[in-house]
């Protein structure tokens, strides 16, 4: 992004965020009545709001920034979310969505582990941007 570039008409797009292409995504989070699924990252257990394959995709990034093993779970955890904020999270249409690739994912947490989860997942980005250079590289 080049510093001082006029932005682009503001006036037509009231979006904060741009448009999800993935249709899974949309709808899972226009429809927030669903049950959310669960990251498990370390200690983290973290609400998601996303389709099945972007939140594998998420899962997988996040989980460069973990020697252990990230997982989703589609069901509430046995031991319940450990962070009693994270546990009540509303979900909000205004969530903010953290994209990943062409879909999006919402983090149901407090904004403490919010921030933790974003970012790993940037962390875990950089981490497989590296490694995918690096393989392009020597291909
Ligand atoms: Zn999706
Ligand atoms: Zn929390």
């Amino acid at each position: 992004m080049v510093p001082g570039e006029p932005l682009q008409d503001p006036s037509d797009k009231h979006e904060e965020y741009p448009p999800i292409q993935c249709d899974a995504c949309r709808s899972a989070l226009e429809s927030p009545d669903g049950m959310p699924s669960f990251l498990l990252i370390d200690q983290l257990t973290v609400p998601l709001v996303g389709c099945t394959d972007h939140l594998k995709q998420f899962k997988s990034v996040c989980g460069y920034t973990t020697t252990a093993t990230a997982e989703i779970l589609n069901h509430r955890p046995a031991g319940g979310v450990s962070c009693p904020s994270c546990h009540l999270a509303p979900y909000n249409p205004q969530q903010p969505v953290i994209q990943v690739q062409d879909g999006a994912v919402a983090v149901l947490a407090c904004p403490e582990h919010q921030s933790e989860i974003i970012t790993r997942f940037h962390a875990g980005l950089d981490t497989q941007q590296r490694l995918t250079a690096q393989f392009d590289a020597s291909s």
